[in-house]
């Protein structure tokens, strides 16, 4: 099964990529995450990309569908893939359809997650993250059961993202708004494209994506 989930900053992308990825056995792809590890790495991209995305604005396409084109071809992809912000412009979406033929696969579905605009930025103000496994907490909306615990691997160091802060947020908001949502009715064209109410609890959210995927919704 491959899925693309699509949604503004902050939307909840990551964290129901990583329940599809638990619950179905297919691995999670988040270019956000991908380049922050080129950041940390001190890679080529990685200093290509860490102004563009303190600033808020988009990688460049070649940089970001050769970075993809490698990642679908490894063994943890076998039983499919969720993208989880990727593609953002049509560019790359026309370079995943492309790159889906020439591998003989397909796009199950294409899930947007909505979500006004306002609760967004409480969502982005409040994200941090486990340092050691990457779990995604949330100041008001999902703490660990522990205070400064992480629930899933016990670690102890949590991060908080260079772009999650208030003057980056209305950048990145733009450029969903100016160059991935007319991605919407690209996929609608092609018949694949389902909406959530991405506003409702994480649970609520899971079990919408769960009726999608299943054919009851
Ligand atoms: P994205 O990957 O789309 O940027 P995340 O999954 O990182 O979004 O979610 C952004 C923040 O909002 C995180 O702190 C996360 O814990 C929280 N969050 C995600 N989904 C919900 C939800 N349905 N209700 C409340 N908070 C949520
Ligand atoms: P969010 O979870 O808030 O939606 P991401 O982690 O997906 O954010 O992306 C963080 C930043 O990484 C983006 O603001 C952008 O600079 C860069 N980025 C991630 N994915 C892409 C992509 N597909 N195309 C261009 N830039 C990207
Ligand atoms: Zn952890």
């Amino acid at each position: 099964m491959n899925l693309i989930l699509l949604g503004p900053p902050g939307a909840g992308k990551g964290t129901q990529a990583k329940r599809l990825e638990e619950q179905h056995g297919i691995a999670q792809i988040s270019t956000g995450d991908m380049l922050r590890a080129e950041v940390k790495s001190g890679s080529e991209i990685g200093l290509k990309a860490k102004a563009i995305m303190e600033r808020g604005a988009l990688v460049p396409d070649e940089v970001i569908t050769a970075m993809l084109a490698a990642r679908v071809s490894r063994p943890d992809c076998a039983k499919g893939f969720i993208l989880d912000g990727f593609p953002r412009t049509a560019p790359q979406a026309e370079a995943l359809d492309r790159m889906l033929t020439d591998k003989g696969l397909r796009l199950d579905h294409v899930i947007e997650l909505k979500v006004d605009d306002a609760v967004l930025v409480e969502r982005i103000a409040g994200r941090f993250t486990c340092a050691n496994c990457g779990t995604g907490y949330h100041d008001s909306f999902k703490r660990p059961a522990k205070d400064g615990v992480c629930d899933s691997c016990g670690g102890t160091e949590f991060t908080r993202r260079a772009d999650d802060k208030a003057e980056t947020v209305a950048a990145r908001l733009e450029a969903y708004h100016r160059q991935t949502a007319p991605l919407l009715p690209y996929y609608a064209a092609q018949g694949k494209l389902s909406a959530v109410d991405g506003m409702a609890s994480m649970d609520e959210v899971g079990r919408q994506i769960g009726a999608i995927l299943s054919g009851k919704a």
